[in-house]
């Protein structure tokens, strides 16, 4: 389990950072945190065997003044949406920003009212509401508490990577 990493969240469930395993099992033992999510996997030592977290909690809540207020950017929009559009999901390719009540009807700039969009759905969409699109959202657009840089998540199974996204893409 060499390089595998934990997700850990603040005592309100606000994701904070990733640390290794070795240092998240200290904190569970020293019980600084307890264990939110695992994955399955059993670690070994010669005095005890402990489930490998994927997501620990610590019991204390530690200021972090950076995690409020992210400044509404283009680029923020982007790694909110983790550059997949929010209509069909697809990844990557010349995203675009598509604003959900379109400019033409009154929709403002805003974190709840811009997703990314693939152009496929941009265009599908065009200056019409979702409801007449017939498109859905992925999720409801709002105004992140956190971001993390989506770019730079640490590797992991698809296991892991559904415990992580549970707090790090919640509503
Ligand atoms: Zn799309």
């Amino acid at each position: 389990m060499e390089g595998w990493q934990v997700l850990v969240l603040n005592q309100t469930y606000e994701p904070l950072h990733f640390c290794n395993l070795r240092r998240a099992v200290i904190m569970l033992l020293k019980g600084k945190a307890q264990e939110v999510e695992y994955d399955g996997r059993v670690i070994y030592s010669p005095s005890i065997s402990i489930q490998a977290p994927t997501v620990i909690r610590l019991n204390r809540y530690i200021k972090k003044p950076y995690l409020v207020g992210v400044r509404f950017s283009k680029k923020n929009v982007f790694k909110r949406d983790n550059y997949t559009c929010q209509y069909c999901g697809s990844y990557g390719v010349e995203m675009t920003i598509d604003h959900v009540v379109p400019r033409s009807r009154g929709g403002i700039t805003s974190w709840e009212n811009v997703v990314v969009a693939c152009q496929r759905c941009n265009l599908k969409k065009g200056d019409r509401t979702l409801y007449e699109s017939g498109l859905t959202l992925l999720r409801k657009p709002k105004k992140p508490y956190f971001l993390l840089h989506f770019k730079n998540l640490p590797q992991a199974d698809g296991s892991v990577r559904a415990n992580w996204n549970k707090y790090l893409f919640r509503d």
